[in-house]
């Protein structure tokens, strides 16, 4: 194998990712930390990274305070109401506490956001959602970082964290390669911040060969926010609640501005609403949750599901009335321009104009996020003045490891908190970093030369398992002693698939079937010592798919330990088909023995901290 140059830089403040919550923390680490040394490490190059990659149409997540629309304990309702009960209530009011200031900010940066003529108020798409001429938004936010950082590494993936060698269980920094050089960069750091995003592609999705990376999520997202903690035995949370997301047909085109500015509704293939079908159905399996408002996203999934399983499909979205007005057409179209441009193509590819036709909508293949309407991600401490004991040890977003941080869809347990949200628990996360480094809790941080040149070892071992096992072939790509990486990815997406519910059950799964996906899981891990890469760019794709890995074990864990179907609409316990508030009202947290790489299971509860008046719809 050829040389590796190694580099080896120092900072106080370490951001691993460049998305929403990592410019966030990068912009807000220089306010705190005016002498700190702050580097932002990104495996693609921030100006089009993470999910806003392409724009949005919608900031999701702005109270309006100043106007009082809402209030953040409106916004703890809402999203506990969404998650069926199951959020930490402090970590989700602190960032609503927070969130206007933040896209007030975006504002000021020159994000073009839509005013409502008649008050000069940002237009509402919902009660939650501005709308903002957004294609620009994630360069806007990068040049924020840039102006902040030290120094920002752009095509670096970080693939270990450094632990300290004095001090056990503290943060000592991470390491990655470059995909472009190849070289090996080690990270010393005094703190470092996650904000990798979530995880798409574990689950096999809808779209397979060369449609493959026509998903809803992002297909670059691949895990790392969960499985870089998880390696060094941070504790996680409720990473059983994978989001299902009911989208336009094969593009995933957005729906969010259909219903709440077109209002467009959906529909059967007879025109019925079939919502209204399942009713009774659905007030069996999970009792009066049905009757809060609005219905929970995953309620809506499951009358979805239901209907499509029973015959009623294709599922449409009536579009023919709101296509009639000029005004709502463009809107409708707009809409995919700021951020989803491909279902436009697909529409045209399709011969589908929602003017005249209906489009078909459809469930995705589940993913493994904690910004959106789900929660999965690290258990991290609250902030002081409003969590109770058990959620909180000293530092505001620090996880379970002394010195890391986390923020976006890294954290779990605060769902709802989309762009605006996640940028604003980046700042939340980098406050607390420097207030952790003025009270001096990382002095003495020691990382050995030995630590990162052990690991340098087994980062670029699939170069060598491929250049010594392609000898071995003697016709075609199949190696008797390597796999590929998309060899390697699609067994696991199979896996999670068909054990631990997926499409291909419907979204169903069961003791038994997680039981033994489990233990495919582990042969996969065994396997993937052996997975070769043929150059830097299958490197990348080989680490990927080890993070993908991580995070599947530890998302079947926790849906094995949750013995109830909480949220029907995004899987299904069939050994367990009700919700079961008696015995699982509380979140889930896992840890994994770095060293043995067993995973133990505790149930923790969930406080309920602001009082549910407006929870229930008036009847
Ligand atoms: C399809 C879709 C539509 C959405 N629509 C809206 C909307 O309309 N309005 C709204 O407000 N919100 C929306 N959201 C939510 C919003 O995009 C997310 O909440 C937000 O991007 C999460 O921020 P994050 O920083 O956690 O993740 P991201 O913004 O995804 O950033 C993660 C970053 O980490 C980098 N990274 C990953 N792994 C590594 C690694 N190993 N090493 C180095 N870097 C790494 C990635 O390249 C990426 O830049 C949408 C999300 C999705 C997926």
């Amino acid at each position: 194998m050829a040389k590796i140059n190694t580099h080896v830089e120092e900072s106080d403040v370490l951001i691993i990712g460049g998305g929403m919550a990592g410019t966030g923390a990068t912009f807000e680490a220089r306010h705190w930390g005016r002498d700190l040394k702050i580097v932002c490490v990104e495996k693609a190059n921030i100006d089009r990274s993470g999910a806003v990659a392409q724009g949005l149409y919608a900031i999701n997540c702005y109270m309006g305070m100043q106007w009082n629309e809402n209030q953040p304990e409106d916004h703890v309702r809402y999203a506990r109401n969404d998650l069926m009960g199951m959020v930490r209530e402090d970590l989700g009011y602190d960032m609503a506490r927070h969130v206007d200031s933040t896209v007030h900010m975006f504002d000021e940066w020159g994000l073009p956001m839509m005013k409502n003529e008649k008050t000069g108020r940002y237009l509402r798409e919902g009660k939650w959602q501005i709308m903002i001429h957004g294609e620009s938004y994630k360069p806007i936010v990068a040049e924020a970082a840039k102006k902040s950082a030290d120094k920002i590494f752009n095509r670096i993936m970080v693939t270990h964290l450094l632990m300290d060698d004095e001090k056990e269980n503290r943060i000592g920094g991470a390491v990655g390669f470059n995909m472009r050089t190849g070289d090996y960069h080690v990270f010393k750091a005094k703190t470092v911040i996650v904000a990798a995003g979530g995880a798409s592609h574990i689950f096999k999705p809808r779209a397979v060969g060369e449609g493959m990376g026509r998903t809803w999520y992002a297909p670059w997202s691949n895990g790392s926010a969960y499985a870089l903690p998880i390696a060094v035995g941070a504790k996680m949370t409720q990473m059983e609640n994978r989001i299902v997301l009911c989208r336009f047909k094969d593009g995933y085109g957005p729906v969010g501005a259909y219903f709440l500015h077109l209002k467009t509704y959906t529909q059967n293939a007879n025109g019925e609403n079939y919502e209204k079908k399942w009713y009774d159905h659905t007030k069996n399996l999970v009792g009066e949750y049905i009757d809060h408002h609005p219905t929970p996203t995953c309620l809506r999934n499951h009358a979805f599901i239901q209907e499509v399983m029973a015959g009623g499909g294709p599922i449409q979205m009536v579009t023919k009335e709101a296509f009639q007005d000029p005004h709502l057409e463009t809107v409708g179209w707009e809409n995919f321009l700021g951020m989803t441009v491909g279902q436009a193509v697909v529409w045209a590819s399709q011969n589908i104009d929602p003017k005249y036709t209906n489009p078909e909508l459809t469930t995705s293949e589940p993913y493994v996020m904690g910004s959106h309407a789900t929660c999965s991600g690290a258990w991290v401490s609250g902030p002081e003045d409003l969590s109770p004991p058990e959620y909180f040890w000293g530092y505001n977003r620090m996880l379970t490891v002394e010195g890391l941080f986390g923020a976006g869809d890294t954290v779990g347990g605060s769902a709802h908190k989309f762009s605006s949200g996640s940028f604003t628990e980046g700042r939340l996360a980098a406050k607390a970093a420097c207030k952790y480094i003025e009270d001096k809790k990382a002095e003495g941080i020691k990382v050995s030369e030995k630590q990162y040149t052990d690991l340098k070892e087994v980062i670029y071992k699939p170069l060598e398992n491929y250049t010594v096992g392609r000898n071995e072939i003697t016709g075609g790509t199949v190696s008797p002693s390597y796999i590929s990486p998309i060899q390697g990815l699609q067994r696991l997406q199979r896996i999670m698939d068909e054990y631990v519910g997926g499409i291909a059950t419907n979204y169903m799964t069961n003791e038994n079937m997680l039981n033994r996906g489990l233990e495919l899981l582990k042969w996969l891990e065994e396997d993937l010592e052996n997975v070769g890469a043929e150059d830097y760019h299958q490197l990348m794709r080989a680490w990927e798919l080890k993070h993908r890995t991580i995070t599947s074990q530890c998302v079947t864990e926790h849906t094995k330990f949750r013995e109830e179907t909480r949220w029907p609409g995004y899987y299904y316990r069939g050994d367990h088909l009700k919700l079961d508030d008696e015995n699982w009202h509380c979140l889930t947290v896992s840890r994994r023995d770095p060293k043995t790489k067993e995973f133990t299971m505790e149930k923790v509860p969930v406080y309920h901290i602001v009082d549910d008046k407006k929870e229930k719809k008036a009847s």
